[in-house]
């Protein structure tokens, strides 16, 4: 299918200052975003951080105690959701069990009053789509959960609605399955340019997907970004830790320099400028964040660089990397990842000491947990 939507910069999916309550339990609490036509937004966040309130106010599940939801300029939220013209795929495939495939993807164009030529004419377009043209006489039930959960996208895509929302979709399906059809949906995105919202707690199938992430945290938006700018850049202590592994050594700040701040570690050493992702006065305790994979360990100390005495707790070989357990002078334990080349052995064993160094430029100073 030909790609005939034009992706703009102007916001299509507009989400303002939504707020849901419980009772006196908050579910979010002023969750804004702007969604572009035909982009890929993901929301990204823990069990219970909002994500799926936010989704189901978008379809119309659930009203908002406050704010407002705008497609295209006019607000959603009188809209029943039947008739906010908006695909939903959710976790559990929920497919008619004795209609067939085909059936099932016919459904949504008989409500809504298409005649058989047309319906038979998408019906094998949108079996084409989703690569199960073969598959149109079968019931869900001979279908394996992969094949089901496509056929449920084809129906949510049916009748060509202009946003398609999907609620963990992919969260029943072993992890080969799920890559397939991870693989899959960025095809379909491609060729249909339609705009999706998509939840997960998966931080690999968000980073895999998404054009953006919005990362939830306590019924907030803590940062909306690509998956590129949330593990460089992230602005809070919570998605450093959410997006990508990291590492977090206590330190106190001892003193800002515009972007920048010079720390001391536990034992005594002062790092100077170290990249400033908090709002922590000087004298407060912050925390260090260290990537794994931004780690050099080395069997002599340098002085050019950052660089503590560790030793080596326990090894892990990952095929394309070693995974190194250690532990500081403080008894703090901390990961790094090595590359590891064809036909060399790193030179460390369980039990050696040696030096853990980094670039500055690489480490972040955030807020103490
Ligand atoms: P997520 O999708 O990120 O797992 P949810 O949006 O489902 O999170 O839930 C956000 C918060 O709202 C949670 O604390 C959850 O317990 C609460 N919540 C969701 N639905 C209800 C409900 N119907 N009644 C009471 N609390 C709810």
């Amino acid at each position: 299918m030909a790609n005939d939507r034009t992706p703009s910069d102007a916001p299509f999916l507009s989400i303002r200052g939504l707020r849901k309550t419980y009772g006196s339990s908050v579910a979010i609490d002023g969750v804004s975003l702007d969604i572009r036509q035909g982009e890929f937004m993901t929301f990204l966040g823990p069990s219970g951080s909002g994500k799926s309130t936010t989704l189901y106010i978008v379809a119309g599940f659930q009203d908002p105690s406050e704010g407002t939801v705008q497609l295209a300029g006019r607000s959603l939220l009188n809209v029943p959701p039947n008739q906010r013209n908006i695909g939903m795929v959710f976790q559990r495939y929920t497919l008619f069990p004795h209609l067939s495939v085909a059936e099932n993807v016919a459904f949504p164009l008989r409500v809504r009053g298409w005649d058989n030529t047309r319906i038979a004419e998408r019906v094998k377009a949108m079996l084409k789509l989703v690569h199960l043209d073969q598959h149109g006489d079968r019931k869900p039930g001979q279908l394996s959960g992969g094949q089901q959960q496509r056929v449920a996208i084809a129906r949510a895509l049916a009748y060509d609605p202009p946003v398609l929302l999907m609620d963990e979709p992919l969260s029943a399906l072993d992890k080969q399955l799920r890559e397939e059809i991870q693989f899959e949906l960025k095809r379909i995105h491609h060729d249909t340019g339609i705009t999706i919202l998509y939840v997960t707690h998966d931080q690999e199938e968000a980073l895999r997907l998404s054009d953006r992430i919005a990362v939830f945290n306590k019924g907030c938006i803590q940062q909306v970004g690509t998956g590129h700018e949330l593990y460089e850049h992230p602005a809070t202590r919570f998605v450093a830790g959410f997006i990508g592994h990291s590492n977090f050594l206590p330190v106190t700040l001892d003193a800002r320099r515009g972007g920048l701040a010079d720390v001391v570690l536990p034992d005594g050493r002062r790092l100077p400028g170290a990249p400033l992702r908090c709002d922590t006065a000087a004298g407060a305790q912050a925390a260090l964040m260290l990537r794994p994979d931004r780690l050099a360990l080395l069997s002599e100390a340098c002085n050019d660089a950052p660089c503590i005495p560790v030793r080596v707790r326990d090894l892990s070989y990952l095929g394309d990397v070693m995974q190194v357990h250690l532990s500081t002078s403080w008894d703090q334990e901390l990961d790094i990842r090595l590359p590891l080349r064809p036909g060399t052995t790193p030179p460390w064993q369980i039990g050696s000491t040696a030096h853990l160094s980094w670039d500055s430029a690489h480490s972040q100073v955030h807020a103490a947990a």
